[in-house]
């Protein structure tokens, strides 16, 4: 009879399974510490089942040899891949923000690595020999295509108006409509980095109207700011009324207070152009007189995350002298992606076709459909364990853009004969390049507008493996 000590005594032991053919391969390749973690993690597993065996299953337990080593194996690639690493979106959302929303330009990668892997001009100005200041660089392209006198950039659009309101009002007043006090994503809301600031809020008007007469009423000799906030990610609709920047430059301009509007999603394309929702432009606020205006790198701009601050010269160089400025300034790496970002939309007629963000938006309904069949006819083709359809859906630009906004799209929708849509979603995440897509209803729903038609091959793949490893292959 075997007892479990005999057993315990065919565990395979660490040397010998590092001096496998196939696991020996990889030390080439992959660090040492982490084939010795697969080995040892595999090794206890068979330990703890032997442990947990039945007196009647004794008899029975064999240890497969190969099995083991693909499991170690498997372990091994899982161990080495980064955490932090691409996946594919078939969600449709385009800014989606817990998939590292906007997507930088193909166009930009050599600008990005030349500063990354050389010594650069970061805080050297090459025609003086002299240190030289990291913002220099950026402010001159962003003042050409928004018409701002000057310009700053921080970590994010958070941190940007963290900075306004910290330098202009601390422990002064700043005045916000009521329909204006948003919160965005969670943890930013107005009324919060307004208190984080030192700022002091100054509600006027109602959720949803707001007059002239609100403003004028409420300003007095500590007043430091009117501020303007877009609601960028709601509407209110019917009976509304909204003080225009225009009109709050006005009043700025007759008590002699700065008028500040956070854009959010700042984008400089005018949308109506191409049949979507007219979003108020960046140039469109620096015309109208704001004296400062803040916007997201990685929303509608389809840069890296940074919050820029445009406007008055003397508002922005005391920001500049804020010692705040240092703990959210950012690194030469988002300076890179966004100073060669800004730059493609010096080339107009390119800029939505070099973009991503701007791409996947502006697509026509029959680019669309030209996309949606060609993955169409490959899963089609190749895959018989499940019905395909093409469907019309909508998909969404999110990041608190256009809210309202619904892109009329071509869905692929999946509906697997032998298995839940649950469980094929969560097999479509567990890929080796996570496919992230939408269920609805026990379906599957994939859009191609946020996926690139090279990934259509990935997708494939995915789908047999998937087939495959069901019918236990
Ligand atoms: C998105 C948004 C922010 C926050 O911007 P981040 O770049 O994500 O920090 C602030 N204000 C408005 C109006 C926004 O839409």
């Amino acid at each position: 009879m075997t007892t479990k000590k005999d057993l315990f005594s065919l565990i395979p032991k660490i040397d010998d399974l590092l001096n496998d053919e196939k696991i020996k391969s990889l030390f080439s390749k992959v660090a040492r510490g982490i084939i010795l973690e697969a080995a040892r993690e595999n090794i206890d597993k068979i330990r703890t089942d032997i442990i947990n065996l039945t007196e009647k299953n004794i008899d029975n337990f064999k240890i497969e040899h190969v099995e083991l080593i693909n499991n170690i194996i498997m372990d091994i690639e899982k161990k080495n891949r980064m955490n932090l690493r691409r996946v594919i979106n078939a969600t449709g959302v385009v800014l989606h923000t817990n998939l590292g929303r906007a997507l930088l330009s193909d166009k930009i990668k050599e600008d990005i690595w030349n500063v990354a892997n050389n010594y650069s001009t970061l805080e050297f100005d090459v025609n003086t020999g002299k240190r030289g200041s990291r913002y220099a660089h950026i402010e001159e392209v962003i003042t050409k295509l928004t018409g701002a006198e000057s310009a700053m950039v921080v970590n994010n659009n958070a941190a940007a108006v963290m900075l306004v309101l910290s330098t202009l009002a601390k422990e002064k007043e700043v005045v916000v409509s009521r329909g204006q006090l948003v919160e965005i994503g969670g943890a930013f809301r107005i009324p919060d980095v307004m208190e984080q600031s030192g700022a002091k809020l100054v509600e006027v008007g109602t959720t949803n109207k707001t007059h002239i007469s609100d403003y004028e009423n409420v300003i007095n000799e500590d007043t430091a700011i009117l501020l303007k906030v877009h609601t960028s990610n709601y509407k209110i609709l019917g009976f509304t009324k909204e003080v225009s920047l225009k009109e709050m430059v006005s009043i700025g301009e007759k008590y002699d207070t700065p008028v500040i509007e956070d854009i959010g999603s700042g984008t400089l394309i005018d949308f109506s152009k191409y049949g979507l929702t007219k979003e108020p432009t960046v140039q469109e606020s620096v015309k109208a007189g704001a004296d400062i205006v803040t916007f997201s790198g990685d929303k509608l701009l389809g840069g890296p995350q940074a919050g820029i601050i445009i406007g008055k010269k003397k508002y922005i160089d005391n920001m500049k002298k804020n010692p705040l400025t240092r703990a959210i300034r950012v690194d030469k790496l988002t300076f890179a992606a966004l100073e060669a970002t800004f730059r493609l939309y010096l080339n107009e007629e390119e800029v939505i076709k070099d973009i991503p963000t701007l791409r996947m938006i502006t697509y026509t309904l029959d680019e669309i459909e030209e996309k949606a069949n060609i993955l169409y006819e490959l899963l089609v083709k190749e895959v018989k364990q499940c019905a395909i359809e093409k469907v019309k859906g909508y998909s969404q630009v999110g990041g608190g853009s256009m809210p309202l906004e619904m892109l009329p799209t071509t869905l692929i929708k999946i509906k697997p004969q032998d298995i839940s849509a649950n469980k094929f979603e969560k097999m479509l995440r567990n890929n080796e390049i996570p496919i992230i897509a939408r269920i609805n209803e026990d379906q599957i729903l994939i859009d191609v507008r946020t996926i690139k038609e090279s990934e259509f091959e990935i997708i494939l793949k995915c789908f047999k493996n998937i087939f495959k490893q069901q019918r236990g292959e």
